[in-house]
């Protein structure tokens, strides 16, 4: 079977040359960052966690302060299984059990759920191309004018209506999608920039016949979102043969960017209310049969990947320390 190296590692620390004595000799007093790489991005969404809750905290507002309570007590509490590697000494973990929030834009939740997204489509998308050996894959980006945060739900709905259309067009010769909704903190700080990563599997003929240049692209775009100015859209396109699921992290990355998301209080709860209910990801034409799990509500944000060995199952914990922002084991 194939499993992404990239994603399913996240799970995976390497105790750096930590023998079993020295690592129980210290169990004790052992920050998660200071025994393996992936303490320190715990560490860092936890810590934003933290800063986001604040800010809901602060809201004034009933729902978005219940926000605050469901992100304060997200994965306080980390269980790993511990196991030995084969060539001796060196530990592996793997999170085992946790409490996530499921709160839309907490850091912790955002990042787990990106990272089951990307281990799912690693493991979807090498079906769908030995199924379609011959299709090629196109990455588009599809943007308009930024636009006051305040007016972030109008303009989606605009663009989710204009990719629609533009669906619905002869030109359009996608035999599949995954369209994925970004925005970004505009240069400005007060603006928002959304946009649509789409990844597209065309016909295998799509470069002779029914080509769409870079300026029809924009022509169709501008069309279909019915605006009178020329909207920017990047394509571009995976070569014949080559592997798509080089785009995955691109496609799946993180709805808002982390750094946009703690930037600024009042421009995140309004980013809140607007993207309140909004779909981060559409799947169509023959791949939402493939990827249909990847709309799914509630998944399942501790198993994003591997599976491990139960025999000779350890555990190790650690629990968030909330003035020294760190995970650390319970002494
Ligand atoms: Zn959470």
């Amino acid at each position: 079977m194939f499993v992404s190296g990239q994603a399913s590692d996240k799970n995976i620390v390497d105790f750096n040359l930590l023998s079993v004595k020295q690592f129980r000799k210290h169990q004790n007093s052992l920050n998660l960052s200071d025994i393996a790489n992936i303490g320190k991005t715990w560490d860092k969404h936890r810590a934003n966690a933290e800063l986001v809750s604040n800010y809901y905290a602060a809201a004034g507002d009933h729902e978005l302060n219940n926000y605050a309570w469901r992100i304060k007590i997200c994965s306080e509490f980390l269980e790993f299984k511990l196991s030995p590697e084969e060539a001796g000494g060196i530990f592996k973990l793997k999170l085992l059990r946790t409490k996530f929030c499921r709160v839309r834009h907490c850091p912790v939740c955002q990042w787990r759920r990106s990272l089951m997204w990307k281990a799912k489509a690693y493991k979807i998308l090498p079906q769908v191309v030995t199924d379609y050996p011959k299709y090629r894959w196109l990455f588009v980006t599809l943007t308009v004018k930024n636009c006051q945060i305040s007016e972030l739900r109008t303009t989606l709905d605009g663009m989710n209506k204009a990719f629609k259309r533009l669906t619905e067009l002869k030109a359009w010769s996608a035999k599949g999608w995954v369209k994925s909704l970004e925005v970004t903190k505009g240069r400005d700080g007060v603006s928002a920039h959304p946009h649509l990563h789409i990844l597209a599997m065309v016909q295998p003929s799509y470069f002779s016949h029914g080509y769409l240049s870079q300026v029809k692209w924009v022509t169709l775009w501008q069309q279909c979102l019915r605006i009178d100015y020329q909207p920017v859209v990047h394509i571009s396109a995976i070569a014949k043969h080559h592997d798509p699921t080089i785009l995955i992290p691109e496609i799946l990355k993180y709805q808002v960017k982390e750094s946009d998301l703690i930037a600024d209080r009042e421009w995140f709860l309004e980013l809140t209310r607007q993207l309140y209910k909004t779909r981060a990801i559409a799947v169509g034409g023959v791949l939402k049969h493939y990827m249909r799990e990847l709309e799914k509500k509630n998944q399942d944000l501790i198993n994003c990947g591997e599976e491990m060995d139960e025999v000779n199952q350890e555990t190790v914990s650690f629990q968030w320390d909330h003035k020294l922002h760190k995970y650390k084991t319970e002494g």
